[in-house]
């Protein structure tokens, strides 16, 4: 018998309804050069109607892709909304990759119109021309009062401009849920940048999820600062379950890389959530320790979501120690991203808690993880069998895009399915799980060092080095041995002149086997990063690939 239950589908209309009508006099804040700019969400629904007409009137269609280039802004949000909600695909560029990948992915993507920060108008005159693109408008971030978007840009029309010329009311099409609202594309630490495709459904679901008190705990009393990028996985999804749940919004515009212009933004906006990758949470604590943050400006927050890449001890404790609880979440770009969450499970033992919150967490509701071995065996949940993570759920990738191929369906070698029929995405990351269910990342499959037969996880050894006072940041690669076939090398920044290699070796030899001790220490000005602040060990690797261990290293035993 089926289910006598109203089949409504699962579409982002859903979410600009919702916040239309019962969260109108909730506000989106952007953080502009003159000070702060507030909209209700009265006022964004009804711009956001504008919007979708002019789009119509510039002959965008359902299944067209709009891109974007641009930082979070009350306008970036606004196209999240407009765009799938009339059944065209938001694709979102990252600015801060180089300018050949972002006209490769905008050219794969088949991007027809794109939507540009003032901003970041020079760094989109590098990128090489696009044939599919028709139109350009730019988005004046630059001065508030707005001018035109071809002063800007050739031929380029203005944002503002665009919208007044659109109409009060639009009649917003009956959307699939299975229909695609958006489309990102990966950042290509490992190599080329890859494009997921995200469906309306899986957006509303991922939404939901960010939601529920053991997963995100986003509610309507938060009001919440994406720092991560509206270009980086939709802001982690933050943004449609801020609007879901009528919590407030504050965007930080291009000052997302500036502590002091965050914590101002924290206390005008009484900011109590915030999303960012470890990098700039350390740049925080910096700036506080620097004196250029008061921490007294931090008072509103409560919750700090973490994630991109390991969070270090030291980082927790830092926040803790300010009473500023941090979250832990893993994810990917084919995640949509939240995969699992750090949260502590009330049947804990005392000494879990901790390894629990330094873990990657547990899988959101309805997802699976598993591990899955070298040789093809499902690891059990023991704490110490590694293999590949791999994930199942409703808002994981199940194909990457490929124009050439049926359906777009690509990339099929990095999924594989169960004798359940159930599919699975293999993350290229290195884990193991434990009794609890908790998720231990040791590595990305291309970054383990793999030392006379044995791994070593060169995210444990970054940790353990940035837990020494004297050290800033650490990056550790794997340089080719004659005899062990990789040796580790850790590239570290120091916090204090006075370090020494031998100090640091010493430190690491007190937490793990000897053989697991990098054979040499490399003192960097900076540790390369990627677009959206990541360890860019290709950088490193390519920098030291070649470099001459010292022969008097203690052998690995
Ligand atoms: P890219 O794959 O280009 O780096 P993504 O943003 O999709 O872009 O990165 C996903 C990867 O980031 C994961 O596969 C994982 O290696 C890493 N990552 C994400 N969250 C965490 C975390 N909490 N701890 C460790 N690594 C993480």
């Amino acid at each position: 018998m089926r289910g006598l239950m109203q089949d409504v589908g699962l579409t982002l209309q859903m979410v600009t309804e919702r916040v239309g009508e019962l969260y109108g006099d909730k506000t989106v804040a952007t953080k502009t050069a003159e000070g702060i700019r507030r909209r209700s969400y009265t006022e964004v629904v009804e711009r956001v109607a504008r919007l979708a007409t002019a789009l119509r009137q510039l002959g965008v269609k359902p299944g067209d892709r709009v891109g974007t280039f641009a930082w979070n802004s009350d306008r970036h949000l606004e196209l999240y909304l407009a765009v799938p909600c009339m059944g065209a695909i938001l694709h979102t560029l990252n600015p801060r990759l180089p300018a050949d990948q972002i006209g490769y992915i905008a050219d794969h993507a088949g991007d027809q119109i794109m939507f540009i920060d003032a901003s970041l108008a020079p760094a989109w005159q590098q990128v090489p021309p696009v044939d599919s693109i028709h139109a350009v408008v730019v988005m004046d971030d630059v001065s508030e009062h707005g001018h035109d978007g071809a002063a800007v840009l050739p031929d380029a029309l203005d944002y503002e401009a665009l919208l007044a010329s659109g109409a009060d009311h639009f009649a917003w099409p009956r959307l699939d849920e299975g229909d695609a609202a958006a489309m990102c594309y990966t950042s290509g630490t490992t190599g080329m940048p890859k494009g997921i495709v995200y469906s309306h459904r899986s957006s509303v679901l991922h939404a939901m999820a960010s939601l529920f008190v053991d997963c995100l705990a986003l509610s309507e009393r938060d009001v919440l600062l994406p720092i991560v990028p509206q270009f980086h996985v939709n802001a982690w999804g933050t943004p449609y379950a801020a609007l879901l749940t009528g919590a407030s919004l504050a965007m930080p515009g291009r000052f997302m890389a500036d502590p002091p212009s965050l914590a101002t933004l924290v206390a005008e906006e009484g900011v109590t959530v915030s999303a960012a990758v470890p990098t700039v949470w350390f740049g925080v604590l910096q700036a506080i320790r620097a004196g250029a943050v008061d921490p007294a400006k931090l008072s509103s927050l409560q919750r700090i979501v973490c994630g991109g890449s390991a969070v270090p001890e030291a980082l927790l404790r830092g926040f803790d120690d300010l009473g500023i609880r941090m979250i832990q979440a893993w994810g990917m770009t084919e995640t949509s991203p939240l995969g699992t969450v750090a949260n502590v499970k009330s049947t804990l033992a005392e000494d879990r808690i901790l390894p629990a919150r330094l873990s990657q967490g547990i899988p959101a509701p309805s997802l699976r993880v598993r591990v899955v071995t070298d040789d093809e065996r499902v690891a059990p949940w023991d704490g110490s069998t590694m293999g590949e993570l791999q994930i199942n759920g409703p808002w994981i990738a199940d194909a990457y895009y490929d124009p050439q191929a049926p359906q777009g369906r690509g990339g099929q070698d990095r999924f594989t399915e169960d004798e359940a029929g159930r599919r699975w995405l293999k993350t290229g990351d290195v884990a193991v799980i434990d009794a609890d269910g908790y998720v231990h990342l040791r590595d990305r499959t291309k970054d383990l060092v793999k030392s006379g037969g044995e791994w070593i996880s060169t995210v444990e050894l970054e940790n353990l080095l940035v837990a020494h006072d004297k050290v800033r940041e650490a990056a550790v690669i794997a340089v080719a041995h004659p005899k062990w076939g990789e040796r580790p090398l850790a590239c570290v920044v120091k916090a204090d002149d006075s370090v020494t290699t031998e100090e640091l070796l010493a430190h690491l030899g007190e937490h793990v086997a000897r053989w697991q001790v990098p054979d040499d220490i490399v003192f960097v000005d900076e540790v390369p990063k990627t677009s959206v602040g990541k360890f860019d060990k290709k950088v490193l690797r390519q920098r030291y690939g070649d470099y001459q261990l010292p022969a008097d290293h203690l052998p690995p035993a």
